[in-house]
């Protein structure tokens, strides 16, 4: 059977439609250029500020959550106003630090006294000074379905840990992500310099972004990343050529 000529052109541009779509979602599937985000939690924001320079030398641009903001003195508010000014991202990590599954199931708070205590009375303290997160990483990693819902109508993303061994867990597959897990780096985490390297391989390999947390940055305590680790994760993601993001800039 022969085909009329505007049959044909009816193939044609059904067949460029379902090309055209479906390279579309490849796209979406991937990062335009992989990356790594390196975040830091809690309130030590003299520690961090001290190593502004260092990230400065490598052109890491890091996200910063912070907790505790309500203790914090006028000096420490000045210097995470110059840390974000220096290309970082201060986000929210709660007001008091509270694991937050427990806060209601264990000690029986209502969700929403949940949000107000720990979520809302922070931000408007950060807010009044003028910092305004937008992404969230829960204390302990301690989240359910539940709280990251309600937490979504507050941020773009949640971050929560990495307890697997599964390290592909810790790879953002897209620039729209609303649940994250981070792969502890710090001395605590026990993992070797190698298996963080390969992490950073494996986002170039497959055009993702690996999210990593730490806390202090090379001091004593073991919820701290060494100067080295930091040197060689740099040195690798410069050398891939990969870009750094911020939480805010891979989140929904
Ligand atoms: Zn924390």
């Amino acid at each position: 059977m022969k085909y009329s000529v505007p049959v044909l052109s009816l193939y044609f541009i059904l067949v460029i439609i379902l090309i055209t779509g479906c390279t579309k979602y490849a796209k979406d599937g991937h990062m335009k250029q992989p990356g790594i985000a390196l975040t830091f939690d809690d309130d030590r924001i003299d520690n961090w500020y001290q190593y502004l320079p260092f990230l400065d030398s490598f052109g890491v641009k890091a996200t910063f959550y912070v907790c505790k903001y309500n203790r914090f003195t006028p000096e420490q508010k000045q210097k995470l106003s110059v840390i974000q000014n220096h290309g970082h991202e201060i986000a929210f990590h709660s007001l008091n630090h509270y694991n937050m599954p427990d806060y209601v199931y264990k000690y029986k708070y209502t969700l929403d006294e949940l949000i107000n205590n720990e979520v809302v009375a922070g931000l408007n303290l950060m807010n009044r000074d003028g910092f305004y997160p937008v992404t969230f990483a829960y204390p302990y990693g301690a989240h359910n379905d539940i709280i990251d819902k309600k937490l979504m109508r507050y941020f773009k993303s949640v971050r929560a840990l990495n307890g697997t061994s599964d390290f592909a867990k810790s790879l953002a597959p897209t620039q729209k992500n609303d649940l994250l897990f981070g792969l502890g780096i710090d001395k605590s985490s026990k993992r070797t310099d190698e298996s963080v390297l390969q992490l950073i391989k494996s986002a170039a390999d497959n055009s993702n972004c690996a999210i990593f947390v730490a806390h202090d940055i090379n001091t004593s305590i073991k919820l701290s990343v060494t100067k080295e680790r930091l040197r060689k994760m740099f040195t690798h993601v410069n050398q891939l050529g990969l870009q750094y993001y911020t939480i805010s800039e891979i989140s929904n």
